[in-house]
């Protein structure tokens, strides 16, 4: 079978780092689904999905430090010439991260370890309402 559920959350960009485990682990349980696969995917070139461990340090710190030093805020960018924009930093390090995170479902849970959620990263330069797709595919 397969259920297909959405997140919505108002985010306020500039890598940002939301924890989004509860809402997939709620999709996932509405599903039914006790073995298959959850599709994690955010709809968006901006915003990005990944697994961390959601501890202070790593959410509002490390990681955005990572994303300065790999695609700094500042720099150039041939995306903002296009569309007279500021958010060229945003794509790249969107399209580093990727927009999607499958994570297979064994007896009706994620299998995630005990240090690692599932975070959504907006990195736009402005706040935003994010829509998340979770797709649950399973029997
Ligand atoms: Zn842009």
């Amino acid at each position: 079978m397969t259920h297909t559920g959405r997140l919505h959350l108002a985010t306020q960009g500039h890598t940002q780092v939301l924890d989004i485990t509860d809402g997939v682990a709620r999709v996932v349980a509405e599903s039914g689904v006790r073995n298959g696969v959850a599709v994690v995917f955010v709809i968006g070139s901006t915003a990005g999905i990944t697994t961390t461990e959601a501890e202070p340090g790593l959410l509002n710190h490390d990681l955005k430090a990572f994303f300065e030093r790999i695609a700094p805020a500042g720099a150039d960018y041939a995306h903002e010439a296009t569309w007279h924009d500021d958010n060229g930093h945003a794509h790249v390090r969107a399209a580093a991260v990727g927009p999607s995170l499958t994570v297979p479902v064994v007896a009706g849970r994620l299998t995630l370890g005990t240090w690692q959620q599932i975070v959504l990263l907006d990195f736009d330069t402005r706040p935003r309402r994010r829509e998340v797709v979770v797709q649950v595919v399973g029997d």
